[in-house]
């Protein structure tokens, strides 16, 4: 299966790998997991939207900048960050395949001059001619130096192979991560997201712990946009992802859950704390001053409506996320601005 999906050879994907460097080095692009991911999908040849667009950039002699790398990367292929991760997972194998050859090629290379040098050892026990004697002293000098040699011959491959092997590690980390991470804010996408919020409920549940979430969305988010422009929009979202950041501790987790929908996950958290956390976050976010930089226009105040539920045992997470929703969903029909909880909607 993985091979039908990535059918390159050892000698294809090193070239591929040279490619990418030359690519990079050309461009004089920081050397990070995001141009690599770029040159890399470019050097296989197998993204024609993305092919077609850095070919077209390259007609027109435009300057590529780490910015446009970016964009490149989130167009063409964030999406398909989860093949790419396989892909670099099996880069491993290649490197660590062609590394236990070599160590085979120059540990044999070693055994052959240890035989040698055993074989002079035996001549000399042997012979007592003078001259002899120093033409096999000669012998074993020479001999010696070349087991040196190959000894240093060898780590310095080792060497090499183990610092290729951590780049790559680190490479495949920061792609990792960045297939978790949400660009604009920093804060876990949704992917990022599931990856973690099953981890934390366990461990809340296995501690006999309660677990709660919220749900936060920006009110009439819409009318921001269309008043003040896009990047002032996103410059909004950018502060409130700070804002919840610095509103929760330790294990908590803050995400974006969709365009202008955020989601707080709190183990070891009741409905009642989470509701006066959430709280907070609304009063601080409602006392907050914006103004426009370019324009120096003050712009009004950003409030958002929340929603809180608990977990219940036994049931599935989207469950408890529904609830959430729901009592969101009833904040935004009752005027905006305010903290509702699962148990406010079974009263109302
Ligand atoms: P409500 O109070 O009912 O939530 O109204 P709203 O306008 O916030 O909600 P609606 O769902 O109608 O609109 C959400 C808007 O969020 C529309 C979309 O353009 C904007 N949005 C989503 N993601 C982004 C983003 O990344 N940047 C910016 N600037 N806007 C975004
Ligand atoms: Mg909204
Ligand atoms: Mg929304």
């Amino acid at each position: 299966m993985l091979d039908n999906l990535y059918p390159e050879s050892v000698e294809e994907s090193g070239k591929f790998l040279r490619l990418t460097l030359q690519s990079i080095s050309k461009h004089e692009l920081p050397y990070n997991p995001i141009t690599y991911a770029v040159w890399y999908e470019y050097a296989t040849g197998r993204n024609e939207q993305l092919i077609q667009h850095i070919q077209t950039l390259e007609k027109d002699k435009v300057d590529v900048s780490f910015e446009i790398v970016l964009t490149l990367f989130r167009t063409f292929i964030a999406d398909s960050q989860m093949l790419l991760t396989e892909k670099k997972a099996r880069e491993f194998q290649t490197i660590l395949g062609q590394m236990t050859e070599q160590l085979g090629n120059s540990g044999s290379k070693l055994d052959d001059r240890g035989n040698t040098l055993k074989k002079y050892a035996r001549k000399l026990d042997q012979t007592t001619s003078l001259e002899a004697v120093s033409i096999i002293a000669k012998n074993i000098v020479s001999e010696t130096e070349a087991v040196v040699a190959s000894g240093q011959t060898l780590k310095k491959q080792m060497d090499a192979t183990t610092s290729e092997i951590d780049t790559l590690k680190k490479e495949l980390e920061g792609i990792k991560q960045a297939a978790k991470t949400d660009m604009l804010t920093g804060l876990l996408n949704r992917r990022g997201l599931d990856e973690t919020l099953s981890n934390a409920l366990e461990n809340s549940l296995d501690n006999n712990k309660p677990f709660s979430i919220i749900l936060a969305d920006i009110d009439h988010f819409k009318k921001v946009n269309d008043s003040h422009g896009h990047l002032i929009g996103d410059n909004v979202l950018k502060m409130l992802a700070k804002l919840l950041k610095e509103h929760i501790k330790g294990k908590d987790i803050a995400a974006r859950f969709g365009g202008e929908e955020f989601i707080m996950v709190l183990p070891d958290t009741p409905l009642k704390g989470a509701y006066v956390l959430a709280e907070q976050i609304r009063m601080s976010l409602r006392n907050m001053k914006w103004t426009s930089k370019s324009s120096g226009k003050s712009i009004d105040a950003i409030t958002i409506s929340l929603g809180v539920a608990q977990y219940k045992t036994g049931e599935p997470v989207k469950s408890m996320i529904q609830r959430a929703d729901n009592a969101l969903y009833f904040a935004k029909g009752n005027g905006r601005n305010k903290t509702v909880t699962e148990l406010d909607i079974q009263e109302a």
